[in-house]
């Protein structure tokens, strides 16, 4: 099966670059998301209909340190990216 990277609401390539890798929590993507579809960024945001926040998203590689546009919105803590690196080392 080819996995299809094409934003469900702007049709864009998510898959081009860095910026529209990323995941948000169970909970948001239910709410807001499209299954097992893709979104970019800004239209994740739209649908969620204010700006992002900390807590939407998950810590993971991909949010902490692949996404800069997320990990300038998490921002974060020397402690929390020790506990990620701590966490995917087991
Ligand atoms: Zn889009």
């Amino acid at each position: 099966m080819n996995w299809d990277f094409t934003c469900k609401d702007c049709g864009i390539n998510t898959n081009k670059g860095k910026t529209n890798f990323y995941a948000v929590t169970e909970e948001l993507w239910k709410k807001h998301g499209v299954g097992q579809g893709m979104l970019c960024l800004e239209c994740f945001r739209k649908r969620l209909g204010r700006d992002f926040k900390k807590e939407d998203f998950p810590p993971c590689y991909l949010n902490y340190f692949d996404n800069p546009v997320v990990r300038e919105i998490i921002n974060p803590t020397e402690e929390e990216v020790k506990s990620l690196l701590l966490k995917l080392e087991k």
